[in-house]
């Protein structure tokens, strides 16, 4: 019944969305604040007879607004159903194990590897040097093999470790213009440098963006890319090919209104900073060591202790976090950045606790 395909899969696993009691939820990276209450106001008005019709196929207007938002063209956007669904047009559209295998670090976003099976790409993953953070030299050399692409996110996952403007552009420049390079900045808007400037520059540039984490709209499922208008089209193609309407005529309205909300935007984002320097300067005050993150979650741990342990007995406290039972890594968990009363709450436990 089931195809050979299908047999071989197998997928990720989101992080746990529990329904049996109320956690304080530190485990997938959302946001702990409600997104802008002009999206509020929109939805008492909505007219639910607009939903008679199909949606704009292009999502012209939302991707002017992003457009106006970055100083790009509109032909420089493409929009998806969630960064996830944009990654994997990206995954299909550029890389093809013919040129070669992908290159991602080991520890990254687990989708990727998803991805490659699903598409049956084959990949390498570059180990991380001993201070977490990239191997930019390794990544490129690849071995000495030729490599058909390049992602990763940044900052990474689930390290928090951000790259600088200048090692992206350090690294565009060593590799080969003909192969397409992901910078996936879904946690970007926290502190790190953005590479959306090198996109005239650099056609083989494609980044990846989503409203699901500083726009806290996770449940929108709504994401974007940015790069040359060449790498734009063949987005639209592969899209075309699958499903013209991925997004949703509420849900472009609704991403239309939550990018020009800046000063919501600006306002939860220094919150959030704010919270993740106070947790983590306390943390280390209690003997963890806390990798220095530029996104709304730190991947933290302290001897002695396993990922799974603090996962667990957090747990029974009504908190979740996660962990990740990986050679390597096993002895963190990643922590989400909620408000600063979630996180002295979950500094109390930890200190009670371990
Ligand atoms: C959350 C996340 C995404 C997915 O974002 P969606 O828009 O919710 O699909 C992509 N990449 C990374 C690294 C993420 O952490």
């Amino acid at each position: 019944m089931l195809s050979r395909r299908l047999e071989a899969l197998t997928p990720y696993v989101p992080g746990e969305q529990p329904r049996d009691r109320k956690y304080l939820k530190l485990n997938t990276n959302e946001n702990p604040w409600p997104p802008s209450p002009r999206i509020e106001a929109l939805l008492r008005e909505y007219d639910p007879d607009q939903l008679r019709l199909y949606p704009d196929p292009w999502s012209l207007s939302l991707r002017q607004k992003i457009a106006r938002k970055y100083s790009v063209d509109v032909d420089n956007i493409f929009v998806g159903n969630g960064s996830d669904e944009i990654l994997s047009f990206v995954w299909y559209a550029f890389f093809d194990g013919l040129y070669g295998k992908l290159i991602f670090p080991q520890f990254t976003y687990s989708f990727y590897p998803v991805y490659c099976d699903f598409y049956e790409i084959p990949y390498r993953r570059i180990p991380l040097r001993p201070d977490f953070t990239l191997d930019l030299d390794a990544m490129i050399e690849n071995e000495g093999e030729p490599s058909c692409g390049m992602a990763f996110p940044n900052p990474n996952a689930p390290t928090g470790i951000a790259l600088t403007l200048k090692q992206i552009e350090d690294l565009l420049n060593r590799y080969p213009t003909d192969r397409v390079v992901v910078i996936d900045e879904a946690y970007i808007d926290f502190g790190g440098e953005s590479a959306v400037g090198l996109i005239d520059r650099y056609a083989n540039l494609l980044i990846a963006r989503t409203f699901s984490k500083s726009f806290s709209l996770a449940g929108l499922r709504l994401g974007y890319a940015l790069g040359s208008p060449e790498l734009i089209r063949a987005l639209f193609v592969t899209k075309d090919s699958f499903n013209s309407y991925t997004v949703g005529r509420l849900t472009q309205t609704i991403g239309e209104i939550a990018i020009e909300d800046e000063a919501w935007f600006a306002e939860k984002i220094a919150r959030i900073i704010e919270a993740r320097n106070f947790f983590s300067e306390e943390l280390k005050g209690q003997g963890w060591q806390v990798l220095p993150s530029k996104a709304n979650f730190v991947f933290v741990r302290k001897p002695g202790l396993t990922g799974q342990t603090i996962y667990e007995t957090l747990k029974e406290r009504g908190i979740l976090v996660r962990y990740f039972n990986v050679e390597g890594i096993r002895d963190f968990v990643r922590v989400t950045i909620g408000k600063r009363e979630d996180m002295a709450r979950l500094l109390e436990e930890l200190k009670r606790l371990f």
